[in-house]
């Protein structure tokens, strides 16, 4: 058996919700140990938890838990009682085992529980000699190879001897939902990840219009969702739209300089029936200011008013080449790169305006006929997938429900 202590970061210092956000972090923590439930035990402190994993699980459980956010870092911890003779032992045993990498070591002694019988200056004074005699390691205070922690606590002691560095962020689920304009593209997949990492649960929405567009684009958008599942919310819904009918009625717009950006308005205010009746409370889109020429804050200005929700963008003010960076991290980058494109890509007018005015669009949408055309699409062109256990299954009781709230708009569920 190993003991791998759990360490939160900010949720120590939030006052009153605390006690929540553990609630919802150790959920977490033990809904992704659930494939191996059997072979881990988790025992909660304070600040911190401990879990008791069985040997072949353990590089399993640390990935695993390098997927979850509100831990702070993480240790392989060797525990003791009290007992001082032990104590050395274990601590002596940490030594010799690094002494194969290491030259240099430090030891650092805190007492949580201050009744213990010696101070931690005394505990180190008899602890370091025993580990100079007994390795060939030297001390070294500002920059050791090896950094040996004893933790003294209520009823036993911690020795360790890294901290791995964990995701930090909130647990996912404390700070509500949010619907995800995912396209196939790089950024939305890295801004759904930075909203999942402030405790909001991400549902995702994508436009397609086939057969313009093709299935292995639409693949692509499962295999992104798939990929940040496990930072995710334990389950979550991806919205498939086909707007194939909307981009047709757009190509009769009389100024098509402003198709994007119209587009865009229909997205958010077909993103907003969705979240609607899905109860998120946000949108979440991957724009970043002046990345390309609809990114700019006039064009910004002009999809906001189309949206009752608070549109989130998470990646507004990172450079690309941030942006890639965390895709890396998280693996969807070789996944977005895939060559198929995605409406927006495939539809973009020569010159699409960079500075649109809001009356201007408003007279692009008053030439067309979008309200019906928005409202068959919200009632026959979505289908509801619901990520379960590794994989997703359509909900095909969705148009029911629909049908059901419409017609007993009070007893429409929760
Ligand atoms: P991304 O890399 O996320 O595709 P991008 O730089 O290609 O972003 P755009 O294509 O201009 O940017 O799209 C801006 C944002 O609009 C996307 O980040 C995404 O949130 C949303 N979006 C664009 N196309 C779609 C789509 N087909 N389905 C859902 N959302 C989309
Ligand atoms: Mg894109």
């Amino acid at each position: 058996m190993k003991n791998v202590l759990v360490r939160y970061g900010e949720l120590t210092l939030k006052g009153g919700n605390r006690r929540q956000f553990i609630t919802k972090l150790i959920q977490n923590i033990k809904f992704r140990m659930k494939p191996y439930n059997d072979k881990v035990e988790l025992i909660k402190d304070n600040n911190s938890c401990m879990i008791k994993v069985e040997d072949d699980y353990l590089d399993r459980l640390l990935a695993d838990l390098q997927t979850v956010f509100g831990i702070y870092s993480l240790s392989v911890v060797e525990t003791t009682s009290w007992d001082f003779e032990e104590i050395t032992k274990k601590v002596l045993a940490m030594a010799i085992e690094s002494a194969k990498e290491a030259k240099t070591f430090k030891l650092e002694v805190k007492r949580k529980d201050k009744a213990y019988p010696m101070t931690s200056t005394e505990m180190k004074q008899k602890l370091a000699p025993v580990v100079l005699q007994n390795t060939d390691l030297k001390v070294d205070v500002h920059n050791p190879d090896l950094k040996i922690e004893v933790v003294v606590k209520k009823d036993h002691v911690d020795i360790f001897h890294s901290r791995i560095k964990a995701l930090k962020g909130l647990p996912v689920g404390v700070s509500g939902r949010g619907l995800s304009l995912l396209s196939g593209g790089i950024d939305s997949p890295v801004a759904s990840f930075l909203t999942m990492k402030r405790g909001m649960s991400v549902d995702f929405v994508h436009f397609m219009t086939p057969p313009h567009t093709s299935p292995e684009a639409l693949n692509k958008v499962f295999a992104l969702a798939k990929q940040v599942a496990k930072y995710n919310y334990q389950t979550f819904n991806l919205y498939v739209v086909d707007f194939g009918k909307m981009l047709q009625e757009l190509n009769h717009i009389p100024n098509q300089t402003y198709k994007i950006t119209i587009m865009r308005r229909m997205f958010m205010r077909i993103a907003n029936r969705i979240a609607k009746r899905d109860h998120q409370q946000a949108l979440i889109t991957g724009e970043s200011l002046g990345q390309v020429a609809s990114q700019t804050i006039e064009s910004m200005s002009v999809i906001n008013e189309t949206s009752k929700l608070p549109i989130l963008r998470p990646v507004l003010t990172n450079d690309k080449e941030d942006i890639i960076k965390i895709s890396k991290r998280i693996n969807t980058y070789d996944i977005s790169i895939l060559p198929f494109d995605d409406v927006c890509s495939m539809f973009v007018p020569e010159n699409p305006v960079t500075k649109p005015r809001p009356w201007i669009a408003e007279e692009q949408e008053e030439a067309i006929m979008w309200e019906p055309i928005l409202d068959w699409t919200v009632e026959n062109e979505v289908k509801k997938f619901v990520f379960h256990e590794g994989e997703f299954v359509e909900d095909t009781n969705w148009s029911k429900e629909i049908e059901k709230e419409e017609q007993n708009p009070e007893q429409a569920t929760e």
